[in-house]
């Protein structure tokens, strides 16, 4: 008869834990998350394992406060009571962005995770976010404009920004969506000034606070031009930043831009 494994110091069982990013209550990492099955599975085939990209960083209960939008417009991600593929708003004003993915709103936890991200130097929940966005799609089979994307695009900061920050968040979600999807992730777009902070202004201010301030770097646009472009941001305020970023794709001769945003704010329209 085997004996049992019991007698083994508990010391000497290999365990893989981590703590929640929220809660930060200590977890057992479970290979099967679905996370992992839900990037694995896209496309029908197996993206390369990076340990610290393929644990489930929220803990089942944090995971299940997550605020999802459940019915928005199409074209400018607004949540609305019912799914419909043009507000009134973009049907006045339409965007220069064709559509918009943004599956959280930007209440707790989501504001939580990406002010502290931000402001308190955790870019690693930047690629926590980047999983939640992963997860939503793949979980709400509205993954079907996915595979039409050729490159991926992050909204840049200005380099002063960076310099003080250390690290773009956006660029981050970027860079880990392009891994898991299998497509190119290229830092095409520049921000050729700084901007006034934006918290204040209304969408009106933004846009004039704005006004060409993104181009499109020599470097890359051969590899961007005529194609399909999926602009990261991490949150959509009011769509004045993604807008010119989009304006700024769209006249160097980009064909399609579907922005892709962690969350959005309910209250405002693009
Ligand atoms: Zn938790
Ligand atoms: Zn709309």
């Amino acid at each position: 008869m085997k004996r049992p494994k019991r007698w083994l110091p508990q010391s000497l069982i290999k365990r893989h834990t981590y703590r929640c990013m929220l809660c930060q209550m200590p977890q057992t990492e479970s290979t099967d998350s679905k996370s992992h099955s839900a990037a694995h599975d896209h496309q029908g085939h197996k993206s390369q394992c990076h340990n610290d990209l393929c644990h489930n960083d929220l803990c089942e209960y944090c995971q299940a406060l997550l605020p999802k939008v459940s019915a928005t417009c199409a074209r400018c991600g607004i949540p609305t009571s019912t799914p419909v593929s043009l507000c009134g708003h973009c049907q006045k004003t339409p965007p220069s962005f064709d559509a918009v993915i943004a599956p959280f709103l930007y209440q707790f936890p989501v504001d939580y995770l990406i002010k502290r991200c931000k402001h308190q130097h955790h870019p690693e929940i930047s690629v926590l976010l980047a999983h939640e966005w992963l997860k939503s799609i793949q979980l709400s089979d509205n993954h079907a404009g996915l595979q039409n994307v050729d490159v991926i695009v992050p909204v840049p900061q200005h380099w002063s920004r960076q310099l003080q920050r250390g690290f773009n968040q956006a660029e981050i979600i970027a860079q880990t969506l392009g891994q898991y999807l299998h497509i190119d992730c290229l830092t095409a777009l520049r921000k050729a000034r700084t901007s006034k902070a934006q918290q204040h202004l209304t969408r009106k201010e933004r846009l004039m606070n704005l006004k060409n301030t993104f181009t499109i770097s020599e470097k890359f646009l051969h590899r961007c031009k005529g194609k399909n472009i999926a602009l990261v941001d991490d949150v959509m305020t009011t769509g004045a930043t993604v807008e010119m970023a989009s304006q700024a794709l769209k006249a160097a001769g980009i064909k399609n831009v579907t922005v892709w945003a962690i969350a959005r704010t309910p209250e405002t329209s693009c």
